[in-house]
């Protein structure tokens, strides 16, 4: 490590728990062996940003202990002031599922917040939207590049005489043929294609394009009664709207393109009749996920997150917490908080379903972290959990879907999902989200085309070198400029402006759009 990339900042480290024998470094560029720490101790070795310093010496065979947990055992005796990567690490086995604590925790109920309001869409079906998007529904990938190239001319000649529309998106995805379509987990990939076509976001306006032959028939996807009714009077026996790529009367590409651009004019002016109107903050959906994380996510972001969760439940509304193997290690904390012992027996249900889809494929939740997790500074996946599970904040969870169900109703819920941030994403769109927020160490530059996405910088370095990326820089916390408080707070504000379009997140202003990836545990034929 160079000299001149290390901060004139006094040294400072990040201790999480007064019981921890840990602490990660916080100054931009990490410290150089020979800095006495305020602590006292001095580094025997350079320690890189975010990375563990030993405060005390730990014997071999010794517990490394951060957020007051078990992170891991060490393999040689590690002095004081030594760099504590993952290489000297054994890590712990994970949790059993028998003999959890269930429902124990009464978190004290928090006050109510209550006059916050939003600008939003109401729908037919009570939800609301934050945003007046067309989504075009596909039954199989076979339509997409039809499909795309419609939606790019709707763009160019419908959509500017329809200006209370946001945008016009296709919903593509690698479903719908070659899968084994009556396997059981079939399931998981079907309903949540349902559920996406059915996202507050577009205004219960369903149109589908088909090729014909595939698997996944367009009465399959969106079976009678499906779809909430847009308007008694004009959608009561209205069958779905499909167009049918094989159709005999398409002659040609652009008889295919018309037909699509044809029928979504319909739905267009449908929408362009929404407008906004104020709405209790309780309409929020909010999905909180990680990606491209660091030791600095369980200290900054993950806990202003978690704060914001709190005012956001207190304010009646929606928050969902997801990705299995990054909660995998803290189960008990969750169970333990679950508000009733069926939530808690569904979360376990959740975790074994995972424990052996991972057994599958001979792997387990150690598959997880990343290089650049392990370059963030976190050597396994018990640190990385213990830092992602705070995003829960503390109040009770209310309840538990499953991957690609729809949420039936609000709190704290636990969506269970795959950790992969596409896959996490895609399924909380599925589940009902209309705004998501997303924490980064590393920096992801993630976005969606269906759902603001506002994402969170966990340190000052990556926000200001990513400035017009990341919506907020909860690097302060770090740094002592701001408190958790603070940026909780902030985020909460933040949120209201972007769910009224008041203001636009940077993944929107650059349409910076991550595809869809379905969940699709099935085989593949
Ligand atoms: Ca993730």
């Amino acid at each position: 490590m160079n000299a001149r990339t290390m901060t004139s900042r006094p040294p400072l480290c990040i201790q999480m728990h007064e019981a921890d024998n840990v602490a990660i470094v916080a100054n931009d560029g990490g410290l150089p062996a020979g800095t006495t720490l305020p602590a006292g101790v001095t580094l025997v070795d350079a320690v890189p940003q975010a990375h563990k310093v030993a405060l005390q010496d730990i014997a071999q065979g010794g517990v490394v202990r951060r957020y007051n947990v078990p992170i891991g055992y060490a393999i040689r005796a590690i002095p004081a002031g030594s760099w504590v990567h993952e290489k000297l690490l054994d890590m712990p086995d994970a949790r059993s599922l028998e003999g959890l604590p269930i429902a124990t925790v009464k978190p004290a109920a928090l006050p109510p917040l209550t006059g916050y309001t939003f600008e939003g869409y109401r729908n037919a079906d009570g939800s609301v939207g934050t945003r007046n998007i067309l989504a075009i529904t596909e039954t199989v990938q076979c339509v997409a590049g039809v499909t795309e190239f419609a939606v790019q001319r709707i763009k160019a000649e419908l959509l500017p005489k329809y200006p209370n529309v946001n945008d016009v998106v296709a919903l593509a995805h690698t479903y719908g043929c070659g899968v084994a379509i009556d396997a059981p987990d079939a399931v998981i990939p079907i309903r949540t294609l349902r559920n996406i076509s059915l996202n507050p976001n577009f205004g219960g306006e369903v149109m589908v394009v088909s090729l014909g032959c595939e698997k996944l028939q367009p009465e399959r996807l969106l079976p009678p009664g499906s779809i909430p009714l847009v308007d008694e009077r004009t959608q009561a026996d209205t069958p779905l709207d499909v167009v049918c790529l094989q159709d005999e009367a398409h002659v040609g590409f652009m008889s295919m393109v018309d037909s699509v651009m044809r029928q979504a004019e319909r739905h267009l002016q449908r929408l362009n009749q929404r407008r906004r109107e104020p709405v209790p903050a309780s309409e929020l959906v909010v999905g909180v996920q990680c990606g491209g994380s660091d030791a600095f996510s369980g200290v900054t972001a993950n806990p202003a997150v978690g704060f914001c969760t709190d005012l956001l439940v207190r304010a009646g509304a929606t928050v969902m917490f997801s990705e299995v193997t990054e909660v995998r290690d803290g189960i008990d904390q969750l169970t333990a908080r679950a508000s009733t012992p069926e939530v808690a027996e569904a979360m376990i249900r959740e975790m074994a379903w995972y424990d052996a889809y991972l057994q599958r494929g001979r792997v387990d939740r150690s598959a997880n972290t990343t290089p650049g997790n392990k370059k963030g500074g976190l050597s396994n996946i018990v640190e990385k959990a213990m830092g992602s599970i705070v995003k829960s904040g503390s109040s009770p969870i209310t309840g538990v879907i499953s991957p690609g169900e729809k949420l039936q109703q609000k709190g704290l819920i636990y969506a269970a999902t795959p950790a992969s941030d596409f896959i996490c994403g895609t399924l909380q769109v599925a589940a009902g989200m209309n705004l998501h927020v997303f924490t980064t160490g590393r920096g992801t530059p993630y976005g969606l085309a269906e759902v603001p996405v506002i994402k969170v910088a966990t340190r000052d370095d990556l926000a200001r070198r990513w400035h017009d990326l990341m919506d907020v820089n909860a690097g302060t916390i770090a740094t002592g400029e701001k408190t958790i408080e603070d940026v909780g707070w902030e985020m909460f504000h933040l949120m209201l402006e972007v769910a009224s379009g008041r203001k636009k997140t940077w993944a929107e202003h650059w349409k910076l759009r991550n595809a869809l990836v379905l969940f699709n545990p099935a085989p593949v034929t």
